[in-house]
């Protein structure tokens, strides 16, 4: 993919501003406890999602499918669609670079 580079640019950039993010939202979130997260602890991070205020989790929904999109990039299976694994439009990654799905899945789904 020719515009490959703009992207990985684009998702990097997203990624760090929803880290700073959450982080932030999770200081006046945060209870009791402060401990770091770790992505192995699946029963713990959807209770946490449970608990966290509703901001958080949609930003780390988006911050999943940017980390797949960039794990995508270095296994060469970027822009290609999940279902129909057709080439994802350029205008749908233009607004979306994280896109997982093309214009048709979406939309069907
Ligand atoms: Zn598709």
């Amino acid at each position: 993919m020719k515009n490959l580079e703009k992207y990985k640019e684009r998702l990097l950039g997203e990624k760090k501003k929803i880290e700073d993010e959450i982080k932030d939202l999770r200081v006046y979130d945060m209870g009791s406890s402060d401990e770091d997260r770790h992505g192995e602890e699946k029963a713990d991070e959807i209770e946490e999602f449970m608990n966290a205020s509703g901001e958080i989790a949609p930003l780390e929904a988006r911050l999943e499918d940017i980390k797949i999109a960039l794990d995508k990039m270095s296994e060469g299976t970027y822009g290609l669609c999940e279902k129909c694994h057709k080439e994802i439009d350029e205008k749908v990654l233009e607004v979306d670079p994280e896109s997982r799905l093309c214009q048709v899945c979406k939309s069907a789904e």
